[in-house]
């Protein structure tokens, strides 16, 4: 009878200790989970944060968008890196997710969870993460905007990877002002 072992890995000498990739970075997990259970707070913070930053865009302005891009991008990385493990995908949707960044979810999803979450509400591909989709709708439940979480988001443009969010919304609302006020004076 012939055996079937051409699949099976050959023993070495190293064996990992029981972790599983996620579980070597669950630390990280303790601080993005703080900003969930915080997240209307941070919804009431991040509002006074960008109309701040949208104050500031006539400096933005005139140092130059593509001048202050740099700078920027490095602080909004390791903020948003620390608070929510962002992956910087340039399209945040943080405030419609609960404070729960969709791009930690495996296949990244951006509306809802997939079929596979386990009983105890952690993800099918990594099974000692939370599902981050779990995650978004508690989050959600504490914002008081949290129904944002019923709109259909897009799917992820990838070209904007790597690019900052912050300074898309803050010229996005600025060219509405300006539009604004060029139709209020017509
Ligand atoms: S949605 Fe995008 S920009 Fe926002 S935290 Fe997640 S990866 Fe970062």
């Amino acid at each position: 009878m012939v055996e079937l072992k051409a699949n099976k890995k050959p023993a070495t000498a190293y064996v990992p200790a029981g972790v599983s990739a996620v579980g070597r970075q669950k630390k990280s997990y303790t601080i993005r989970l703080w900003s969930i259970r915080h997240s209307r707070g941070l919804e009431w913070f991040y509002d006074r944060f960008s109309r701040f930053f949208l104050l500031l865009h006539p400096l933005w302005n005139k140092l130059g968008y593509a001048r202050v891009e740099g700078p920027v991008k490095a602080v909004e990385k390791r903020v948003k890196g620390l608070m929510f493990d962002c992956r910087m995908c340039g399209q945040c949707v943080l405030s419609s997710t609960g404070m729960s960044c969709p791009m930690n979810c495996p296949k990244q999803l951006r509306n809802g969870p997939c079929g596979g979450v386990r009983a105890n509400g952690n993800c099918e591909v990594e099974p000692d993460m939370p599902c981050v989709w779990v995650k978004a709708w508690e989050g959600s439940r504490r914002m008081e905007h949290g129904d944002k979480i019923m709109t259909v988001q897009k799917p992820v443009d990838q070209s904007l990877r790597e690019t900052s969010a912050w300074l898309r919304v803050t010229a996005q609302a600025a060219a509405e002002q300006e539009k604004a006020k060029q139709t209020g004076a017509a």
